[in-house]
């Protein structure tokens, strides 16, 4: 098995190198434009030059190239590897995504170049303090009054709702229908009366995502996407986005490498941690478990790729990729001793014991966000093993 990039694309590479090394970071523009502005320039540039948005035709703004999974994987890690901006990540990947799918002509010329540069922000609002897992559950109310929906009910857990110019909401039009056909999908201005966004306060310290209050916040009626009814279909197309992405495989490795280091310089009785051999030991396991990772990766990415669905290789590696990331954090936050006793919103950023502390509480994070682990489960276990369907998932139809 060959896992090198071919000639065409070590040139690809190449070139996107020498894109980089010309426009980041951009020139100094006096302190005039903020972090986002700066970012959506160079996203304009790197449209232009065919790195970006690259699944979006040019009318809405994208740079419209041929689908090729290995162009896009190649950009990810040369832009990652300088920090460049990439395309805007989710909440808005999906919705552009989605509104691509199933918006008007209207909504996709007003939203799309916007949000594909950044200078729209979106959140998501889809959970509900009753309903997460079982998102079709959610209670709050559109009605339609004239020419307008009004919107009343509450979400929780919205990441990035404080500094979102929009949302993107499911919510219920018709209260008599069944579970999954009373749904629809609505886009909402945030920045209205009838909207209280309250930030929710993290272990870490932060304030990654907040409460959001609908008390007859308004939309016109033409910023429903998809029918009246049918934003259950509308919202699983905007999660198949997401979940056929395959992340930096070589995320992976840097943070088993930051390990290895932190493990090389902390002392414990007297000698460096990594002489001892338990740590050795899980530090070898870990080894393991990165490059079974990677490998897995490579065939989620041929079988994109290919144009073949990756099937339940995606949560299956969702799912390893939570346990890694786990396994990593956890002994980091052995390795940094009583230190990581300490608030890390109160070590300074950069300090190695304080993102320590921060990553061990954020890897929380992954085994719930975008489908609870259990959730992963439960698809490998029906779609791969065969298994019968969850009792909860059959209780709840
Ligand atoms: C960092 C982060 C960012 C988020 N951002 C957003 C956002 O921007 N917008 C948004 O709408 N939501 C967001 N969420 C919310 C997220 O989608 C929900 O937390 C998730 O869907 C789980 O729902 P829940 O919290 O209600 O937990 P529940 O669904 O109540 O699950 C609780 C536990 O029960 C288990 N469980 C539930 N159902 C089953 C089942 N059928 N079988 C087996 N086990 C089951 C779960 O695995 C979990 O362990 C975010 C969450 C996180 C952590």
């Amino acid at each position: 098995m060959d896992l090198r990039y071919s000639e065409e694309y070590e040139k690809f590479r190449q070139a996107a190198r020498a894109f980089l090394a010309d426009n980041w970071p951009p020139p100094e523009d006096g302190g005039e434009l903020g972090p986002r502005e700066r970012a959506a320039r160079f996203r304009e540039r790197a449209i232009e030059c065919g790195y970006l948005a690259r699944a979006f035709p040019r009318r809405y703004g994208g740079s419209e190239q041929e689908p090729d999974v290995l162009r896009g994987m190649v950009i990810r890690q040369e832009f990652g590897r300088v920090g460049a901006p990439m395309d805007v990540g989710v909440p808005g990947a999906q919705l552009m995504g989605t509104l691509l799918e199933h918006g008007t002509e209207e909504q996709k010329q007003r939203y799309l170049p916007a949000s594909i540069r950044g200078e729209l922000a979106w959140c998501q609002g889809y959970s509900e303090p009753g309903s997460g897992s079982d998102l079709a559950s959610v209670q709050t109310r559109a009605e339609l009054v004239g020419n307008e929906w009004v919107i009343n009910g509450q979400k929780i857990w919205t990441s990035g709702a404080q500094q979102a110019d929009m949302i993107y909401l499911l919510c219920r039009t018709e209260p008599d229908a069944g579970k999954h056909a009373g749904i629809s999908y609505l886009l909402l201005d945030m920045k209205q009366p009838g909207i209280d966004v309250r930030p929710l306060r993290q272990m870490d310290g932060t304030g990654h995502f907040s409460e959001v209050f609908f008390d007859d916040a308004r939309t016109p009626a033409d910023q429903l996407v998809g029918k009246r009814g049918e934003g259950w279909l509308v919202s699983r197309s905007t999660l198949k986005h997401e979940r056929n992405t395959v992340g930096d495989l070589q995320m992976y490795h840097r943070h088993l490498e930051n390990l290895v280091e932190l493990a090389r310089t902390t002392i414990r009785d007297g000698r460096p941690a990594l002489e001892d051999p338990t740590i050795r030991q899980r530090l070898a396991e870990l080894d393991g478990y990165v490059k079974v990772m990677e490998y897995s990766g490579y065939r989620q990415l041929t079988c994109s790729a290919r144009g073949e669905d990756p099937g339940t290789v995606v949560p299956m590696n969702r799912l390893a990729t939570t346990k890694i990331e786990f396994l990593v954090a956890n002994l980091g936050l052995e390795l940094i001793g009583d230190s990581g006793l300490e608030a890390p919103s109160r070590m300074p950023f950069g300090d190695t014991a304080g993102s320590w502390a921060r990553q061990y509480m954020w890897v929380r994070a992954y085994a719930i966000a975008g489908g609870a682990s259990n959730i992963q489960r439960n698809i490998i276990g029906e779609r791969a093993l065969g298994l019968p369907r969850d009792f909860a998932a059959q209780k709840s139809r």
